[in-house]
């Protein structure tokens, strides 16, 4: 029977529980467990596609086509397992579920309530994530206890625990412990009030992991554990870390996973842990040598959190050479009055990203303009690909006025369009593109070199595509199309220009599937470009060295 861990958060919101959660499920994974993770969200929406990016950080895509909360894209990262929609449940989802139950007549004209229905429903989510090829569940349930909508889930893992035996679950409550400059002081009584609240739900916390700034004496510990009740070594510290990645070797220095190995009688020599590749990694991570300044052209660019696995792609990228990336966020709006300026010309490299509507549209094809004329690697992605191509089609392939059907409805040229099959759709929920399809690549191309590699996956979240009935206009002024759907054998998922540096887009979203130990190939060819381009500009030291 599968494990099953219940991470809250108390005293703060955005503490770190989704990176919390996923350090722990490197850990149990480094000891030979098989993980799987999942969210509770408990907003009212019914997925996150359709939420804001500036509010709520990005979408994060499954290879199922599930429309998920970003953190499941940290858990993808650390654990290394493909995630699948059902891995998030909203409270609007739930309640969907049980709606539509009762208008089956499912409960067969019962009152239907809190509980037992909602939370039967959110305990049969979890359940169902226990198969048999899965050692430990890893929940997470999103929010802070104290909050209105939180309950029904507090509710479901209290009630959760009974059902499958005290033996096979862990709960593990993040807080913060504050250090007052004041009087130079750790301060336990948040944590305090937060495990109160928690246990005023029925729920006493096996394991209290404590953000803090700095290390916290021992002491501090113990009182904690004699305050909340819990065994002092289940007290951890979380001090910040440098790097997201080193979260898991601070955990585990604290003995989190032998706390929870050890709750769950999983501690015996078979689950010694190997953290070698992870230690690897960080060998990596920490020992840069080289910078190269990559420009995000987007839309959401105040909040970095809506290109999170991008910027993530980035850092693996680099991981990959050595070299240390910085993102230099630029406001696609604003590309136009950059032009004269030195600021593009200054960057490395180029990142135009995935994104909808109109606003900052022109800023991204004048990027990709100048990084076509200019010899800056740039990598299109989705909305990026799309810049892309009305660039090449109103400045190369002379079709003035081309445009994306999504900016420009009445476009003499919609270069990008819907395909037919989507016209007659008047809805825009569930209209989209989404999740894994197969591309075959043209042998030889630029992309099939980088991913070594002629049949290809990715994941995908758009509704427009690349005419067909253009193709053959761009591909006759030098646009090379290297990769298309492998089924139709029509739409186009890749463009390269041959001669360019490194030109390339994709209509594919590839940076939710580059992981830290294995950077995505067209994020490694980026990077890769960009510092022969920097390298150009300023001869490194050893060439110095070698001048001097
Ligand atoms: N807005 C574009 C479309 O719907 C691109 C979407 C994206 O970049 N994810 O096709």
């Amino acid at each position: 029977m599968s494990k099953f861990v219940f991470v809250t958060g108390g005293v703060s919101s955005s503490l770190g529980k989704g990176l919390t959660a996923s350090s722990l499920g490197r850990l149990l994974k480094s000891r030979g467990l098989r993980v799987t993770m999942c969210k509770l969200d408990p907003y009212i929406n019914v997925d996150p596609g359709t939420m804001n990016p500036f509010e709520h950080g990005e979408v994060f895509v499954t290879d199922d086509g599930g429309e998920t909360d970003l953190d499941l894209g940290h858990y993808e990262r650390f654990i290394d397992v493909n995630l699948h929609r059902d891995s998030n449940a909203t409270t609007g989802q739930v309640y969907s579920s049980v709606i539509a139950k009762e208008r089956r007549g499912d409960y067969l004209g019962k009152t239907v309530q809190v509980i037992p229905h909602i939370t039967d429903e959110i305990k049969d989510r979890v359940r169902r994530l226990g198969t048999e090829d899965v050692d430990v569940v890893i929940v997470e349930v999103g929010g802070t206890v104290g909050d209105i909508e939180i309950v029904p889930f507090l509710e479901a893992i209290r009630q959760f625990r009974r059902e499958v035996g005290r033996d096979n679950v862990c709960y593990l409550h993040l807080t913060l412990v504050p250090f007052l400059r004041t009087t130079g002081e750790h301060k336990t009584k948040p944590t305090q009030h937060s495990v109160t609240e928690l246990r005023s739900r029925g729920i006493q916390p096996d394991v209290i992991v404590c953000r803090s700034e700095q290390p916290f004496a021992d002491s501090l510990k113990q009182k904690i554990s004699l305050l909340c009740d819990v065994p002092t070594e289940a007290v951890v510290t979380a001090i910040d870390a440098a790097s997201i990645y080193e979260i898991p070797l601070v955990l585990h220095s604290e003995g989190l996973d032998d706390i929870v190995c050890r709750l769950f009688h999983l501690d015996g020599p078979e689950h010694e842990i190997d953290l070698s590749g992870w230690e690897r990694l960080l060998e990596r991570v920490n020992s840069t040598r080289d910078l190269v300044r990559i420009g995000v052209i987007g839309k959401y660019v105040n909040l970095p959190d809506a290109y999170l696995s991008v910027v993530e792609a980035l850092r693996h990228a680099g991981f990959g050479h050595h070299a240390a990336v910085e993102m230099e966020w630029i406001q696609a709006e604003e590309v136009t009055g950059m032009l004269a300026g030195a600021r593009l010309d200054a960057l490395d490299g180029i990142v135009i990203p995935g994104g909808f509507g109109e606003r900052g549209f022109e800023g991204k094809i004048a990027a990709s303009a100048y990084a076509r004329e200019h010899g800056i690697p740039c990598l299109g992605l989705c909305l990026g690909l799309h810049a892309m191509i009305v660039d090449y089609a109103r400045n190369v392939a002379g079709l003035a006025g081309a445009n994306s059907r999504e900016m420009d409805p009445v476009t003499p040229y919609a270069v990008i369009d819907l395909m037919d099959e989507q016209l007659d759709v008047t809805e825009k929920g569930g209209t989209m593109r989404l999740g894994a399809y197969v591309a075959r690549l043209t042998p030889g191309s630029r992309v099939a070199q980088l991913y070594r590699e002629v049949t290809v996956s990715e994941r995908h979240r758009h509704r427009y595509e690349v005419n067909p009935r253009y193709r053959s206009r761009l591909e006759e002024a030098g646009l090379v199309c290297s990769g298309v759907e492998s089924k139709d054998n029509r739409l186009v998922e890749y463009i390269e220009l041959p001669a360019h540096p490194f030109w390339i887009a994709t209509q594919a979203h590839p940076e939710f599937k580059s992981r830290p130990d294995r950077p995505h190939p067209l994020f490694a060819g980026l990077v890769e470009a960009a510092l022969e381009r920097a390298s150009a500009r300023t001869p490194r030291l050893y060439d110095l060295d070698a001048v001097g």
